[in-house]
């Protein structure tokens, strides 16, 4: 009674580095805010794997509960929508805050008026749902994990980007809702834990791709793989020569959980190294999926960063963690889970 068969809590995957292989340990009660999302529902499945209860909050407004409808019915699953603006009373162990409105399709390419409520859910999400997150880790002694960014470093003058590096953020610019919202919430974290003793830890996540993807958010990656489906060229924006280092979700997972469980606050880069210009990830895009492919030249963003890639030897070091997977091996993982969700959205248009 009260136990069920697939909750054997014995860590197979070591991954803390503190639980030896083999050993049991207690169950923990996980929220993962944002975890319908592409990110967030990975870290959900292993969560879920090794035998914790999660509870999701998510309000859906790019998370869809798709990515995690095979959850739903297990005793140890609990899906709530929730605007993390909004305070909630939960009883907890850790949080995993991914909750953030990242898309670029809303701050680089709508129209004024939604830029401004964009600018203004992206903040209040970043300000008042980080605060109620530490306040609730304040409340219930549970250990919170934030999910920033390497936006925080700007267009980098510094390359490849080390945590010590400040950043080179413009405040007035496009992105900067979305780049001084994460700036922000690093900063709440850390006054959290000096003032209030609050135990977090922070995560600095480079550019990730992989299955679930929002298909149409105006990620790079996720454009060119969609372009490539659907037989329409490649949008390579500007000369095409700017950088950006790849990783694999299944990789970021794997530095999320081993950084929760590990000794040290951070900030850690998480990203893959490899560093690719937006040609060179076309050329990648074109042999995996089609040799036919092509790529138009498209106007640039502004204030677009001309070259990111992690420096990761702090991580490496405290963590014991690196990435596994290259891009070539990475892009052709998320091809099958993209060609199923175009296929039924050109279904259901047919219907
Ligand atoms: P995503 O859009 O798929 O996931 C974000 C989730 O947060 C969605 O499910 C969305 O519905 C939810 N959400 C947004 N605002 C919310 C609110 N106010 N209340 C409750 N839920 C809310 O994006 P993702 O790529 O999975 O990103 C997850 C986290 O990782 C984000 O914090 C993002 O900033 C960070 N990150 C991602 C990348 C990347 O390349 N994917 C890079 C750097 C940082
Ligand atoms: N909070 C929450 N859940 C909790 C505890 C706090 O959502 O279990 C919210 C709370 O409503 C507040 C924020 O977290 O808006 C910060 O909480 P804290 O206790 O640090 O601040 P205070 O409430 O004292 O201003
Ligand atoms: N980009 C591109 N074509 C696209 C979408 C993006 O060339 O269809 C470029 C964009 O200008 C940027 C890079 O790809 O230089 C990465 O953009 P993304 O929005 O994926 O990530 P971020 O800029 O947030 O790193």
């Amino acid at each position: 009674i009260g136990i069920d068969q697939d909750t054997d809590n014995t860590d197979t995957s070591s991954v803390s580095g503190r639980i030896p292989v083999g050993i049991k340990r207690k169950r923990l009660r996980i929220v993962v805010t944002g975890g319908s999302g592409f990110v967030g529902s990975h870290l959900v499945d292993k969560l879920m794997a090794r035998g914790d209860e999660v509870i999701v909050l998510d309000n859906f407004f790019t998370g869809r509960k798709e990515n995690v409808v095979h959850h739903l019915g297990n005793p140890r699953f609990e899906l709530i929508r929730h605007d993390v603006v909004q305070p909630i009373l939960l009883e907890i162990d850790q949080i995993y805050h991914l909750a953030c409105p990242a898309s670029p399709v809303f701050y680089k390419y709508n129209p004024v008026k939604t830029i401004i409520s964009f600018s203004i859910f992206s903040i209040s999400t970043n300000v008042m749902g980080t605060l109620n997150m530490l306040g609730l880790a304040k409340r219930t002694g549970a250990r919170l994990l934030l999910t920033s960014t390497s936006e925080v470093y700007g267009d980098p003058l510094q390359h490849p980007q080390k945590e010590t590096y400040w950043g080179n953020v413009n405040p007035i610019g496009e992105r900067s809702c979305y780049d001084e919202g994460k700036r922000v919430s690093e900063t709440l974290a850390m006054d959290y834990h000096r003032g209030a003793g609050v135990e977090v830890r922070i995560a600095r996540i480079f550019n990730t791709y992989g299955p679930r993807m929002c298909i149409d958010d105006g990620r790079v990656v996720s454009n060119f793989v969609a372009q490539a489906i659907r037989k329409l060229p490649m949008t390579v924006y500007g000369d095409g020569k700017q950088t950006r280092s790849f990783q694999y979700v299944a990789d970021l997972v794997d530095g999320l959980v081993a950084l929760m469980e590990g000794d040290h606050i951070g900030p850690f880069n998480l990203g893959n190294p490899g560093e690719f210009t937006m040609l060179e990830l076309s050329e990648v895009v074109k042999e995996v999926i089609d040799p036919s492919a092509t790529i138009e030249h498209k106007p640039n963003t502004a204030d677009d960063p001309h070259k990111r890639k992690p420096d990761i030897s702090k991580a490496k070091e405290l963590l014991n963690w690196e990435p596994k997977i290259p891009l070539r091996e990475g892009l052709p993982r998320m091809v099958s889970d993209f060609r199923n969700r175009i296929l039924n959205e050109e279904e259901g248009k047919g219907n």
